[in-house]
């Protein structure tokens, strides 16, 4: 099936090019405040007894902090809609593998691709991630990150727009390698929103018990990446923890 939708868009016209990067900006931004206000008041304030136990902060988040997370949030969402745009222009050209047909893969392949482009993602994050915290010049843009310690939901997307645009320009390339179906990347989407929430809501939902060691052994949640604001030479996966235990830097 060809990707008529995406067809059916003229990229090459300024201003259709500019009302989709303002929807996109729109889109990301309002389903980050969802998403992250949401989690928020599930887990600060409906069950806050439940897990005042599985809280990290060892401080409330200053309305300074709070400020400069919106703010940095915001600039992210500027860069991520426009890389959107660009991973638009680049699908309409024939250039990625996105598929729109989910036939047109064995089915057994759409959990296998989301799996594939979680384990690319995690590696290209965990180098370049290890590498602003080595090299001074791309260090100061992974700073601003860094000065919320004890984080909050909000320091999810609370970026340099450098970083954020060193984090969203491997998406465009990995979809012009791995084959995903369309609905596969809205997941994929949607795990990478929710993993950043989850790592930096300042609360542990993970269960400890013996059924969840083995899942929490290998995927990182929030104990773990709290770690790393903390101890920023320690834990610097994504996703997994697999590239932290292999070059020792796992806390
Ligand atoms: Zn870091
Ligand atoms: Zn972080």
């Amino acid at each position: 099936m060809t990707a008529s939708f995406i067809n059916n868009i003229d990229l090459t016209d300024f201003k259709t090019l500019l009302l989709l990067y303002l929807m996109l900006f729109a889109i990301i931004l309002f389903r980050y405040a969802l998403l992250s206000g949401s989690y928020y008041y599930v887990f600060h304030v409906v069950f806050k007894k439940k897990y005042a136990d599985r809280m990290l902060a060892t401080k409330m988040p200053t309305a300074k902090q709070i400020k400069r997370e919106v703010r940095l949030s915001v600039y992210s969402t500027f860069v991520f809609g426009l890389v959107g745009v660009a991973l638009l222009v680049l699908w309409q050209n024939g250039y990625t593998k996105i598929y729109m047909n989910p036939t047109d893969y064995p089915l057994w392949y759409f959990p296998i691709s989301i799996l594939i482009f979680m384990v690319l993602h995690d590696t290209y994050y965990y180098w370049i991630h290890k590498w602003m915290h080595e090299y001074k010049w791309l260090r100061r843009y992974h700073l601003d990150h860094h000065k919320s310690v004890n984080t909050t939901v909000l320091t999810s997307f609370s970026f340099h727009p450098v970083e954020s645009f060193f984090q969203a320009i491997i998406l465009p390339i990995l979809f012009t390698i791995v084959p995903l179906n369309i609905f596969a990347i809205l997941i994929i989407l949607l795990l990478m929103t929710f993993s950043a929430i989850i790592n930096h809501a300042g609360v542990e939902v993970y269960p400890s018990n013996s059924l969840f060691r083995g899942f929490r052994k290998y995927v990182i949640g929030a104990t773990h990446h709290d770690i790393h604001h903390r101890h920023v030479q320690k834990n610097f996966g994504l996703y997994f923890t697999f590239w932290d235990r292999l070059m020792k830097t796992e806390y």
